[in-house]
């Protein structure tokens, strides 16, 4: 092996010895699942890698390229009998391809603005983006957004009261029973604002103190992920800050997410002063039965990063979901499969995506269902899409806005809204 090679991707053999080639990850590989082909998955992936390292193969764009067709749902790693840390793998090789090959500037110029996340800059930015949509697009809520790689994404207008719930802490109507602080992550904050805010509402009327804090950014994992971890370790450090500074001030009793990402970035990458919390496990526990909603057939589609880097039960979602003991539940063959969204990687690979996508919609429209529930933003974003191109009958709804509609009353939503005051 030359000094040159080793050099170039310096990954310890034994990582990469882990793999046994017994190709189990396979069968769980949204990008090999459309492609049958070994280059589109994990275990050619992870030879490409040891190929490099042993010096029969350049490190090379068309190698990169097969690393960057990879959506890092983590499905493998969740799978693989040996253990191969598949996630410390890619980041690694992604690193070195942006630092000794070609930096990825796509990505980088999509994830730089993140770290800008919750500036006045980036307030002031996002008002502007609302009220030149709203004249733009009027009533309609989506816009279709063209990229130089060819990639069309239908993304949601930014609204006018983006980041408008950070600095406060919301109470809850009677005496509190905890306080939990809230992520309201990019997307919620920027894009889905109503569904951040039932978030809150839905924790005040279980009687916690929920703090959204100011001065937070983007959590990073899109960073780390894409081979950036510079600018992952900035935003840890600027986030861990606040959160400590929160912890010396308030009992804190965990911080919540919605955003499976972002909640296991925290968990796996960061190290917190109290445990987190996707917000079905509250709602698991604490949410009563819920008031029946529409007679609606109901399917679900679990994020990778909830069941792959938070390690959650999926069973918890369906417990949720079937608290309004009316709704018909349903499941496909591909509930728990990526839907092919990833961040940067569905811009990158237009192709790779949509084809990941249609598979996933006809598989929903299988089960007969008129309504898919799920968690992450991403998720919603791509599904969205999906029902657009390839499924116009079905609905996405977020499990906090479905919750919210049978939990909270329509009169009491205001007196929520007004509980709060500064951190
Ligand atoms: S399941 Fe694990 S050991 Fe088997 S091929 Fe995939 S990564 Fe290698
Ligand atoms: S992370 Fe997902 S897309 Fe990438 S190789 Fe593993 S299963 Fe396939």
């Amino acid at each position: 092996m030359s000094e040159e090679v080793k050099a170039k991707l310096q990954i310890d053999i034994n990582t990469l010895n882990a793999c046994v080639q017994c190709g189990l990850c396979k069968t769980v590989c949204p990008t090999y699942q459309v492609e049958y082909d070994e280059a589109y998955s994990p275990r050619g992936r992870i030879l490409l890698a040891k190929s490099v390292v042993e010096g029969k193969l350049e490190l090379s764009p068309e190698v990169a390229k097969r690393w960057d067709e990879c959506t890092l749902c983590r499905n493998c790693e969740n799978i693989c009998p040996n253990g191969v840390e598949y996630k410390e793998l890619l980041v690694h090789v992604r690193d070195k391809v942006n630092k000794e090959l070609k930096k990825d500037w796509i990505k980088y110029l999509g994830l730089k603005p993140l770290t800008f996340q919750g500036t006045k800059v980036f307030k002031w930015a996002l008002k502007a983006g609302a009220v030149i949509s709203k004249f733009v697009l009027g009533k309609k809520d989506t816009m279709p957004v063209v990229f130089p790689t060819g990639a069309v994404k239908y993304f949601p207008k930014p609204k006018a009261d983006a980041q408008s719930l950070r600095g406060k802490i919301f109470l809850p109507p009677k005496e509190a029973k905890g306080t939990f602080i809230f992520f309201p992550g990019c997307m919620y904050e920027n894009f889905y604002t109503q569904t951040a805010k039932n978030v809150v509402r839905i924790l005040q009327k279980l009687g916690y103190k929920v703090i959204v804090p100011d001065g937070v950014s983007c959590c990073g994992g899109p960073h780390l992920y894409s081979g950036f971890p510079d600018m992952f370790e900035q935003l840890k450090d600027k986030n861990q800050k606040v959160f400590y500074q929160l912890a010396e001030k308030y009992d804190i009793k965990g911080l919540v997410v919605v955003c499976p990402t972002g909640g296991g970035t925290f968990k796996e990458d960061y190290e917190l002063p109290f445990p987190v919390y996707e917000l079905v496990e509250i709602l698991e526990k604490e949410l009563p039965s819920l008031r029946s909603g529409k007679k609606e057939k109901i399917t679900v589609h679990y994020p990778c990063h909830y069941y792959t880097a938070m390690k959650l039960n999926t069973a918890t979602f369906d417990r949720v979901i079937t608290k309004d003991r009316d709704v018909e539940f349903v499941k496909g063959e591909l509930n728990k499969s990526c839907c092919g969204f990833a961040g940067m990687f569905s811009v990158k690979n237009p192709e790779l995506s949509q084809k990941i996508l249609k598979r996933k919609m006809e598989d929903f429209e299988n089960t007969g269902a008129q309504k898919i529930l799920t968690s992450c933003p991403g998720c919603v974003l791509q599904l969205n899409e999906g029902t657009i191109r390839y499924a116009n009958k079905l609905e996405v709804q977020h499990i906090a806005d479905y919750v919210a509609e049978r939990f909270l009353e329509k009169d009491e939503i205001e007196k929520l809204d007004a509980l709060k005051e500064a951190i």
